[in-house]
C-alpha cells in the first residue's frame, strides 16, 4: 500500500462508488413512484435533496440491499458462487424485500424452492418474455467491478452471471456488464470510458450492445457532464422514471469517478452503516 499515492486514490473510488450507488438509491425511493417530474414537484415543493429516513429494521432498498449482499458474497466465497449469492438473496427477499421488483421476487421465489440459480433466472425470463427485461441485474452489479477491476474477462463473465440468476435476458446480462465495464475504467481514472466499453464488449454481444448501452445511457450522459455527484443525483431523483435505480447507478459511476469525497457529508450521516460499506468497497477493490 501507499498511502496517498495510487492506491489510496482506488480505494476513495471504490469507497466513492458502493457508496454513491447506496446514497442514490435512497434519495430516489420516495420518487419511485411518482413517475412525472410534475408530480415529484407537486409531492415536494422544495425538492428532493436530502436521503429519507429507511423504514425501521429495512436499512436499504433492493438496489442498495441486493449490491451489498452481492459484494459480501464474493468476499466470503473467494470469487462468485452464484448458490450463496442466490441464498442471501432469497433470504433478503423473505426477511425485508423492500422495493424488490416482480421478475427478481419470481426468480428468488423458485430459488427458495429449490430450482437451481441459472435455472430459476431462465424460467422467470420465460414466463414473462420481454417484460422481465428491467434494470433489476443493472442496479447491484457494481460490487463485481471492484472485485475484478483487474480482470476485465472475468468482470464481464461475472457480471453477467450475477445477472442471470434472476435477470436471464441478454439485454440485462449485458446491460450489468457495459455498467462495470465504465466502472473499472472510472476507478482506473479513464473517464473518457465509452470507446473502451464498447471495443470490449463488441466482440462478445454485438446484437444487444446498443441495447445494453441504450439502458445505461442516461447513467453514462451524467458521468460526462459537469454536475457534481450532488447536483446529479438530486437531478435525477426528481426526473422521473425509475428514479431510484438511475440514481443509484449514476452515483455508483460518479463516486467511481470522483471518489468519497464527492459524497456531500450530510448524505454519509443519513446513510445506515456507512463504514461498514465503505469497508465493503474497499476489501472488494484489494482482493486478490
Ligand atoms: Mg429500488
Amino acid at each position: 500500500m501507499n498511502p496517498g499515492g495510487a492506491d489510496a486514490q482506488l480505494i476513495s473510488r471504490a469507497r466513492g462508488a458502493l457508496l454513491g450507488l447506496v446514497a442514490g438509491n435512497q434519495l430516489g425511493v420516495p420518487t419511485e413512484h411518482l413517475g412525472t417530474p410534475d408530480a415529484i414537484r407537486q409531492a415536494f415543493p422544495n425538492g428532493v435533496t436530502d436521503l429519507a429516513p429507511p423504514p425501521k429494521n429495512s436499512p436499504y432498498d433492493d438496489d442498495a440491499a441486493m449490491a451489498l449482499l452481492l459484494g459480501e458474497s464474493l468476499l466470503a466465497s473467494n470469487g462468485f458462487d452464484e448458490t450463496d449469492v442466490a441464498r442471501r438473496w432469497a433470504k433478503w427477499m423473505k426477511v425485508d424485500g423492500r422495493g424488490i421488483g416482480i421478475t427478481t421476487r419470481r426468480a428468488l421465489t423458485l430459488i427458495d424452492r429449490g430450482k437451481e440459480p441459472f435455472e430459476a433466472g431462465r424460467l422467470a425470463n420465460q414466463e414473462n418474455p420481454g417484460r422481465s427485461a428491467g434494470n433489476g441485474s443493472v442496479m447491484r452489479c457494481v460490487p463485481v467491478a471492484l472485485r475484478y477491476h483487474n480482470d476485465p474477462d472475468r468482470l464481464i463473465r461475472v457480471s453477467t452471471q450475477q445477472a442471470a440468476i434472476t435477470h436471464s435476458d441478454e439485454r440485462c446480462t449485458w446491460g450489468a456488464a457495459a455498467v462495470n465495464l465504465a466502472v473499472r475504467e472510472l476507478l482506473h481514472g479513464n473517464i473518457y470510458f465509452v470507446d473502451e466499453v464498447l471495443h470490449r464488449m463488441g466482440d462478445r454481444a454485438p446484437r444487444v450492445l446498443r441495447d445494453a448501452i441504450h439502458r445505461v445511457e442516461i447513467a453514462f450522459w451524467f458521468v460526462h457532464h459537469d454536475r457534481s455527484l450532488e447536483e446529479s443525483l438530486i437531478y435525477l431523483a426528481q426526473a422521473g422514471g425509475d428514479t431510484d435505480t438511475n440514481a443509484a447507478v449514476a452515483g455508483a459511476l460518479l463516486g467511481a469517478r470522483h471518489g468519497e469525497v464527492a459524497l456531500p457529508p450530510r448524505w454519509m450521516d443519513q446513510i445506515t452503516g456507512v463504514e461498514g460499506i465503505a469497508q465493503l468497497a474497499e476489501r472488494l477493490v484489494t482482493a486478490l
